[in-house]
């Protein structure tokens, strides 16, 4: 394969754009190599720029579970697109897509549309802190929550602590209620709580983590959460941008018991269009302007053709009621034919899988937090993920992301790709 007009769109690229790309993971860093400019997807596949083919389980990170120009969203974007593009007033799809979601949860009333998960997570801080009158966060080391100002603490020890940021540019001031926890560790929760001398607002979690590669939270652990925030008074967030619509029809909420208080989503709830959405129980969601005094808004929110992609991918997969399971079974047969080629060639992975979500580590070791991820051999997957490329198998490039199968992928293409596993296993052992 050869890569050259990717190589020069880069460059070009480069050229006008910080690191050549509009979000820094895309730039390929972690695994070596020039990102892949892509011409145009079909179904499963992606083609690149120099005319190469590959199968995609990144799906745009996870908003494609219906793989690339699905007819009826193409459809009904169109549609939407030939009405006008935004009004900026209220549309009658944003209560269809409004009244899809409610029903589906007893414990939400109301849902708020915005344009990204980053927002959605941003707003429902917010409103968090504005129900409780409390400042206070905690949030869990290799958690990703969107880039906004106080949710960009994740280095740090793992013990719990005041947050430091992770990036310049966002003031110490502006971390200092955000506490740092460790994922599936209780106690590092207690620890915040006692920190936090009862100003302590909500805990937020990606209840199956995605940001981490996948790493999902001990049903315990969860419900240790919930008896925690009650307790403290504190609001319990699942942020579901990853894993809403995509571990299972409720995502994390249809698998593990427990019931937050707040949830948000992105990523398939815009099916591939800019959606981030926000919902909770009446009590909290009055407290959002207008009704209350927690301000929030958007020029381009609950944008109708958006609004007009989720609408029908959320109508199509509460059509089949198997749908997760179909994908659950593709990404345990794929898991499982990549542990066998690792093992085949004498590498160890481990390997998790929840509806759609996959996620495999070059690792000894079980991963149950983000000190465990850490300890993955990134050397190992960088030059897996090569190989991969070079057989027409675009997996994400980090070892710290999650893969997604989407309902174009068939039994066959999943064979052909654990073949390449087998190739690329023997080339990297070298
Ligand atoms: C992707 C993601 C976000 C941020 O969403 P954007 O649409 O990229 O702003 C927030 N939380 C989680 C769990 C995510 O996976």
């Amino acid at each position: 394969m050869t890569y050259e007009k990717s190589i020069n769109a880069f460059r070009e690229a480069y050229e006008v754009i910080p690191g050549g790309v509009d979000s820094p993971v895309r730039a390929f860093k972690a695994v070596g190599g020039t990102p892949l400019f892509i011409e145009k997807g079909e179904g499963a596949y992606i083609y690149d720029i120099d005319g190469n083919r590959y199968i995609d389980y990144v799906q745009s990170w996870g908003p494609l579970i219906f793989g690339h120009c699905d007819l009826e969203i193409e459809n009904a974007v169109i549609n939407a697109v030939k009405k006008g593009l935004s009004f900026g007033t209220p549309t009658e799809t944003e209560t269809k897509l409004a009244a899809e979601i409610v029903p589906m949860f007893d414990y939400i009333d109301k849902v708020r549309f915005v344009s990204s998960g980053t927002e959605a997570v941003m707003s429902a801080i917010r409103l968090a802190r504005g129900f409780t009158g409390k400042n206070g966060l905690v949030k869990f080391a290799g958690c990703y929550h969107g880039h906004s100002d106080s949710l960009l603490v994740q280095a740090g020890s793992g013990l719990a602590t005041f947050g430091t940021p992770s990036s310049p540019g966002v003031p110490a001031d502006l971390t200092k209620h955000t506490h740092l926890a460790r994922y599936n560790d209780i106690e590092s929760v207690k620890k915040c709580f006692e920190d936090a001398k009862g100003d302590m607002a909500c805990v937020i979690i990606e209840p199956i983590a995605g940001n981490m590669g996948l790493v999902p939270a001990d049903e315990e652990f969860l419900k240790e959460l919930r008896e925690f925030c009650d307790k403290h008074n504190a609001l319990l967030i699942f942020d579901e941008v990853m894993s809403g619509f995509r571990a299972s029809l409720k995502g994390a909420c249809g698998i593990s018991g427990v019931k937050p208080d707040i949830i948000t989503w992105g990523k398939v709830i815009g099916a591939g269009m800019p959606v981030g959405a926000f919902g909770a129980r009446g009590e909290i969601m009055s407290y959002l302007s207008p009704e209350g005094p927690v301000y929030q808004a958007g020029t381009l929110s609950g944008n109708p053709v958006a609004m007009a992609a989720g609408l029908v991918s959320l109508k199509k997969l509460k059509a089949d009621p198997e749908i997760y399971s179909k994908l659950e079974n593709k990404a345990k047969m794929l898991m499982q034919g990549f542990r066998e080629a690792a093992s085949h060639f004498g590498y160890h992975l481990v390997t998790d899988v929840r509806g759609s979500m996959f996620g495999l580590f070059f690792s000894q070791k079980p991963v149950k937090n983000f000190d465990d991820a850490q300890q993955n051999d990134q050397k190992t997957f960088g030059l897996f993920h090569q190989a991969m490329l070079n057989r027409g198998v675009y997996l994400a490039c980090s070892s710290f992301e999650a893969g997604f199968i989407c309902t174009a992928i068939t039994d066959h293409m999943i064979e052909e790709t654990i073949k390449a596993a087998y190739e690329a296993m023997e080339e990297i052992k070298g």
